[in-house]
């Protein structure tokens, strides 16, 4: 899977690769499906929600930019995959997911695997987590009509947001860089996620 992100996706930072290569994927994914947890695509989890594709979860992390001496945020956490990334390339990161049960799930999966400087909440992310605020940077992992307000004023100055904006069928993955002058935006291409629902997302 590492050596497919690297040599095919071109992915360079070497940090969220050793993560990946070391964080054990099958134990994010339903049981039935653990002999595909390497394969180059997203799975279907609990509640019609997917795991992100292995490539997807390396793009964003690498555009991301955070290092050890720095606070995250992720919207979507779902089984907690990026999360464990995440937290290997972070100092500490905080995740939101709008279902319970993932979200309960997600915590249990990161404590048995040893990782302690993640916390999972279950709540609407389209508010952001404004208690930590602000992050060096912000990965969501679900597709927004535009970018929630409230997520850009948790960011810090300098800081990244990385996320997927637009329909179910078209969406671009889109970076916002808070500057002292107001924010830069790049388009790093197209990309599928699932919708982000909530009140600064899509109703449903
Ligand atoms: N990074 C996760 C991706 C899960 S899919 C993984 O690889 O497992 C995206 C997740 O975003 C879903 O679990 C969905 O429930 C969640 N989500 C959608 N809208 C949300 C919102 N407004 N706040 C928090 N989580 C949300």
């Amino acid at each position: 899977m590492v050596e497919r992100l690297r040599n095919h996706y071109r992915i360079r930072d070497e940090r969220a690769l050793a993560a990946m290569e070391r964080i054990p994927r099958h134990l994010f994914v339903p049981e039935a499906l653990q002999s595909h947890a390497y394969a180059d695509h997203a799975l279907p989890i609990e509640f019609n929600q997917t795991i992100s594709q292995p490539f997807i979860v390396a793009r964003e992390t690498e555009l991301l930019e955070v290092t050890k001496d720095d606070r995250v945020l992720e919207i979507g956490a779902g089984s907690g995959y990026q999360t464990a990334v995440l937290a290997a390339v972070a100092g500490q990161v905080f995740a939101l997911e709008r279902i319970p049960d993932l979200a309960r799930e997600a915590q249990a999966r990161l404590r048995s695997l040893g990782i302690h400087n993640a916390a999972i909440k279950c709540f609407d992310g389209t508010y952001g987590w404004n208690e930590f605020a602000p992050y060096r940077g912000i990965l969501v992992a679900a597709a927004a009509p535009e970018a929630p307000k409230a997520l850009i004023d948790q960011l810090a100055i300098g800081g990244h947001l990385v996320i997927p904006i637009g329909t179910e069928t078209d969406q671009r993955l889109i970076r916002i860089t808070r500057t002292p002058e107001g924010i830069i935006t790049e388009d790093f291409g197209p990309c599928q996620f699932v919708k982000l629902i909530g009140r600064f997302g899509w109703e449903k």
